[in-house]
């Protein structure tokens, strides 16, 4: 076990600004805090926070990593808090440690709904800050190098797969390879300690039969690079277990060659120098063609860079070649690690955890680089998912596909129904933009908005749709209240009632209705007719609309007769196409147009123009009829689609003109069909989105101002 001077130490050793006081009462305050408890070993409990300090200071790692290495467990499992650390060892620190302390809660073997949550939560946590990534890696490591002690078999098999799924290509994302391999062994031996026997006794095997080729191997490649003037570091490596093992399963073959299980590696001083020794190994050696890789040119992810090549080595054996430079070994080794040596804390803080979480959600988007075993990891599961955040860090996730109207209702309803736009990454962005792993998402928001209907085309949560669904039914319903009403007050001074809300609620009674607002509802629906409605209230009086109509205007003086007309207008503004209110595809009735409104049972209301034709079949049933009118601020830019029929010549050109005519005058063709076609002049049914009958009418002046157009006019029906 690690003691109190030789931690103190070996992090003197690296850092010579290090706070000795401070790693000393952190140092003090674990072991008071864990007092007698005990590991499954039977050790004292403390020496395992300082066991995962030791791990880390192999990485050279900041004196606050080391300090959060020896409280990573206190809040978890003694009496010690949150304040108390931030008390006594400031901020930063404790922020790390609640950030492990959230990690080690999570099981990311239960069931799916759970992972999904728990892998949130590993986001979150790591989001702030990668070092908490860093300490639960070295707090898993030790938990593996122990892991015998634990007697439950399924409690060690439940652990060590979580290591080789999660851990441990979380280890390789980020670079940090002695300790990916050594958790991957850890794991390996416990999950399948048959197939790592047989893999080791097969090495034990071709050790013996091709003799002690390694120095042989290393001592001609250093004579050869010497000859060349390279200064450089010769060595060779015997693969792991795991990856030898990995790589059968993956590829179906055995392994034979020494190619198979070392691997020797050139160490020089920068990268020219790693060309010239690739030359040089080249030179000596027959090349094995098609494993030559440059991760110096093109790095892979996680920053790896090297130069990768295999040869016919001195005994007809293949032999593979890694050539680097001794800092990109460092990176290889220590991956992101080497950003948080002591010597650079104080560089490259802000914004770097994020940034390798950023990525690494972009692996999860796209693994598909061979370098990537993500297939064989549970990381995979999260593929169908994307993970974003919020502007303060909170992580939100949501199925692909989802978009940032998704994002609002995920943050919370009210959000969702005041959302009026985007900002991605900064970015205003279109509200049907799919959002992608890692993206950060600022929601803009309206006090006086709602959600528009239109964005349940394109939303893919259940949450934002029903929400969606649940604001448009409410909203149309308050029209069909607000139309229903309308209709009632006409009808009842129509037919010489005076018209009471108290009426109405005799006639809901009767209806079997809750309320006065009921019956709006049903007679602005249409499921009800105002001469129904009239016969309930009352029963025995025959309603004459022509008549009362008369009657209206008889008793009304010709200025109050017109403002009647305009009171009892039906608003259509805010009525919405397609729900309570549709226009006649007939007659294509066009703000500024003068129009009137035909009820339908079951329907609502269609808007005609006042001289469409199929107004001439609806003349006997007038109680139909609604007064309507446009209200020119709400519906102007609308886009309203009207009709023309224009003539044009047979020849080339005619219907670029027109088009051409009909975009400068900022018309949106909307359909074109041909009707009858001539040797000289054709027809064409034109449909335009426009603003309102007076931009229609510029669209014709300007059409007929065209050469090839030979005539053009409104069609109604
Ligand atoms: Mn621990």
């Amino acid at each position: 076990m690690m003691r109190q001077y030789e931690l103190v130490e070996k992090v003197a050793a690296y850092d010579s600004h290090l706070d000795e006081d401070l790693l000393n009462r952190a140092y003090v305050f674990t072991v008071q805090a864990h007092g007698t408890q005990k590991r499954a070993s039977g050790d004292p409990y403390f020496s395992h926070p300082v066991e995962v300090a030791g791990i880390l200071t192999d990485y050279r790692l900041d004196t606050t990593t080391i300090i959060t290495a020896l409280l990573h467990d206190t809040v978890e499992d003694t009496v010690a808090t949150l304040p108390q650390i931030q008390d006594r060892f400031g901020p930063e620190v404790a922020k790390l440690v609640d950030g492990v302390t959230k990690l080690s809660t999570l099981e990311l073997r239960s069931e799916q709904s759970k992972q999904a949550e728990n892998f949130r939560k590993l986001l979150l946590a790591m989001s702030s800050d990668i070092r908490v990534l860093l300490v639960k890696l070295a707090d898993r490591l030790h938990n593996m190098r122990t892991l015998q002690f634990l007697t439950k078999p399924e409690r060690r098999r439940r652990i060590a797969a979580e290591t080789m799924e999660i851990y441990a290509p979380l280890a390789e994302r980020i670079g940090m390879q002695r300790i990916k391999d050594e958790l991957e062994d850890l794991a390996f031996a416990e999950l399948y300690p048959e197939a790592r026997e047989s893999v080791i006794a097969r090495l034990q095997f071709l050790r013996e039969k091709s003799g002690d080729l390694i120095p042989l191997i290393t001592d001609e490649l250093s004579a050869r690079l010497r000859e060349a003037g390279i200064e450089a570091t010769v060595g060779g490596r015997e693969k792991r277990p795991h990856s030898i093992w990995r790589k059968m399963q993956k590829y179906n073959v055995g392994f034979e060659q020494l190619s198979d299980i070392v691997a020797f590696r050139i160490l020089v001083d920068d990268p020219m120098q790693c060309y010239q020794a690739l030359g040089v190994v080249h030179q000596h050696y027959a090349t094995v063609p098609g494993r030559f890789k440059d991760y110096i040119s093109t790095p892979k992810r996680n920053k790896y860079r090297s130069l990768h090549t295999t040869v016919i080595g001195p005994q007809q054996q293949r032999v593979e070649v890694q050539i680097r430079t001794h800092d990109m070994n460092e990176i290889a080794e220590d991956g992101v690690a080497a950003h948080w040596t002591y010597k650079q804390h104080v560089a490259s803080t802000e914004g770097e955890g994020y940034r390798w979480l950023h990525e690494l959600l972009e692996i999860l988007e796209r693994a598909d680089s061979p370098e990537e075993f993500l297939e064989h990891t549970k990381l995979e599961m999260f593929r169908d998912q994307v993970f974003c955040f919020t502007p303060s860090g909170e992580v939100i996730d949501l199925p692909r596909g989802a978009t940032p109207v998704d994002f609002a209702y995920a943050v919370h309803t009210a959000v969702g129904d005041s959302c009026v736009g985007a900002k991605v990454n900064g970015r205003v962005m279109p509200l049907r933009t799919e959002l992608h792993n890692g993206d950060q998402v600022e929601v803009l928001r309206a006090k006086e908005s709602g959600p528009n209907p239109n964005w349940e085309s394109f939303v893919v949560t259940g949450r934002a749709r029903s929400a969606i669904r649940r604001f448009v039914r409410h909203q149309e319903r308050e029209e069909y209240q607000r139309l229903g009403r309308a209709m009632a007050e006409k009808a009842f001074v129509g037919s010489g009632h005076e018209f009471t809300e108290k009426a109405i609620e005799q006639a809901a009674k009767v209806m079997r209705l809750r309320s006065a607002d009921d019956v709006y509802v049903d007679l602005g629906r249409g499921q009800v007719t105002p001469r129904e409605l009239l016969a309930k209230i009352f029963p025995g009086e025959r309603w004459r609309p022509k008549d009362a109509i008369d009657a209206i205007n008889r008793v009304l003086p010709a200025r109050l007769r017109r403002r009647r007309k305009t009171e009892m207008a039906v608003p259509i503004q805010g009525l919405r196409p397609g729900l309570a209110v549709h226009f006649g595809d007939c007659c294509h009735p066009l703000p500024g147009d003068r129009i009137v409104g035909i009820m339908s049972k079951g329907e609502g209301v269609t808007v005609h123009t006042i001289d469409c034709e199929r107004l001439a079949e609806l003349d006997d049933s007038s109680e139909r009829w609604i007064d309507v009118s446009w209200d020119v601020e709400v519906e102007a830019g609308a886009g309203h689609v009207g009709r023309l029929k224009a003539v044009l010549a047979n020849e080339p050109g005619s219907l670029s003109s027109l088009s051409t005519v009909i975009a400068k005058n900022l018309g949106n063709i909307f359909n074109l069909t041909f009707t009858n076609r001539g040797p000289d002049f054709f027809e064409a049914q034109v449909d335009i989105e426009v603003e309102d009958v007076k931009h229609l009418t510029n669209i014709i002046a300007a059409l007929r101002a065209t050469p090839q157009v030979n005539s053009v006019e409104r069609l109604r029906g």
